[in-house]
């Protein structure tokens, strides 16, 4: 059997990272055809000396550039494209069956969409691109005759704890409840006065997981479970009511399945994103991924506990866009992503990023998501929202 061929979106990131990781530990199964970056080019022409991809794509023509001089610098052959078409191109070329969506944010949309038309497997890492268009991507899978397999730890925890030939999109009625596991993030135990003292560096330190300065800042605020949420609404076609978020600080279960009869399946292993990218790369086969065994005899226990809503607002503000339905999860994504920029850039405080997302969200009535523009629309609207309130907060303060 030849190799089969893969797109990495976003390889110079931590999913990235891991993904080239699997993939060398299995030479014989991958080839790489395509990886794209947005910055850092050193890493990327690193990995291309590395791992031999035949292209390259970046978002601008400097990138480009630099790029360029950087692989003739080490003798290093690979072709070179930019922009979002061939980032889409890359996605979509006949050489790759599997594409890796590990773009951060509402970029990853666009090359999602295309590598969904064109029939691949896509593994789903990102989870900005399903939150925004849930209904558009998986629309696109279906007339594509794509498979879409989540690398996101919780929900390939759930497609594992799922009955064999579970259809996505067909909530069985023998589910009670889809049980998404979240850590807790570095501030479960943070006294509510001391929210104000929480600075980026603080934030971005998670406790059990490496991860992109976006989503780990998630994790702190817990939006990234309430993305997950939404997340999870999509790809199993469970409603928000038996979508339930359990803390389990230790991060050894990734996530749970409770079925009529009293059952529940949860799926196991240590914190280390190789183990869903390895599931969803090779299923249903099993392949290496370097991940340690699970040592239950080191294993001190494990613990649950219920989500505090007010030190954890956004949890509640993803149900509540989620029940809203239609745009209202891009406007919340959007908005999340501008207030996580400015925390992230010193313009904003940790405990505003939930109040921004909430007022951006009341100052935008939402629509049903009829099309790809009345989403990308409604993106727009709610960054150019979110940054108006930005700038009024910041002249008051
Ligand atoms: P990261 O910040 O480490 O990497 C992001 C990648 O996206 C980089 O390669 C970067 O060059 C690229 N990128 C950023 N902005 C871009 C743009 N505008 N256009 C094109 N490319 C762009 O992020 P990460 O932690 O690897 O996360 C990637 C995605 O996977 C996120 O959506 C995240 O929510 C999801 N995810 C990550 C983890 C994890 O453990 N890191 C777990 C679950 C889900
Ligand atoms: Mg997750």
């Amino acid at each position: 059997m030849s190799p089969t061929g893969i797109s990495i979106l976003g390889a110079t990131g931590s999913i990235g990272a891991s993904t080239l990781d699997v993939l060398a530990r299995n030479p014989e199964r991958y080839r790489l055809y395509a990886v794209s970056a947005h910055s850092r080019m050193d890493r990327l022409a690193e990995i291309i000396r590395v791992h031999h991809p035949e292209h390259a794509v970046v978002s601008d023509e400097a990138a480009a550039d630099k790029l360029a001089a950087l692989l003739k610098e080490a003798g290093v052959r690979c072709s070179i494209s930019w922009g979002s078409e061939a980032l889409s191109e890359m996605a979509s070329a006949d050489e790759v069956e599997v594409v890796m969506a590990a773009i951060v944010g509402a970029a990853a949309l666009a090359p999602t969409l295309a590598a969904a038309r064109s029939g691949k497997r896509i593994l789903l890492a990102n989870k900005e691109a399903l939150v925004m268009s849930g209904s558009l991507l998986l629309e696109a899978v279906r007339e594509g005759g794509a498979e879409l397999l989540p690398v996101d730890s919780e929900h390939n925890a759930i497609f594992q704890c799922l009955p064999a030939g579970f259809d996505y999109g067909l909530a069985r009625g023998n589910i009670v409840k889809l049980l998404l596991t979240a850590s807790g993030g570095p501030f479960r135990t943070l006294p509510a006065e001391r929210f104000g003292d929480i600075t980026p560096e603080m934030a971005v330190a998670h406790p059990n997981w490496v991860m992109g300065r976006k989503i780990s800042v998630d994790s702190a605020t817990m939006m990234n479970k309430g993305l997950e949420v939404i997340e999870a609404h999509w790809l199993f076609g469970v409603d928000a009511e038996r979508i339930e978020v359990v803390i389990h600080p230790q991060s050894m279960i990734h996530s749970m399945v409770q079925y009529v009869d009293g059952s529940v399946i949860a799926q196991m292993g240590n914190p280390d994103m190789r183990t869903p990218i390895a599931h969803a790369l090779a299923w249903p086969e099993r392949i290496r991924s370097g991940v340690e065994p699970v040592d239950f005899s080191r294993l001190a226990g494990l613990s649950f506990e219920a989500p505090d809503p007010v030190r954890f607002p956004c949890l509640r503000l993803a149900y509540q866009a989620l029940k809203a339905a239609g745009t209202a999860p891009a406007i919340l994504n959007a908005a999340n992503e501008v207030a996580v920029a400015a925390f992230l850039a010193g313009r904003l405080s940790f405990a505003a990023i939930a109040r921004l997302v909430e007022e951006t969200l009341a100052a935008i009535v939402a629509v049903p998501a009829s099309c790809l523009d009345t989403v990308l629309g409604a993106d727009r609207e709610a960054r150019s929202v979110a940054n108006a309130l930005l700038a009024r907060a910041e002249k008051s303060r």
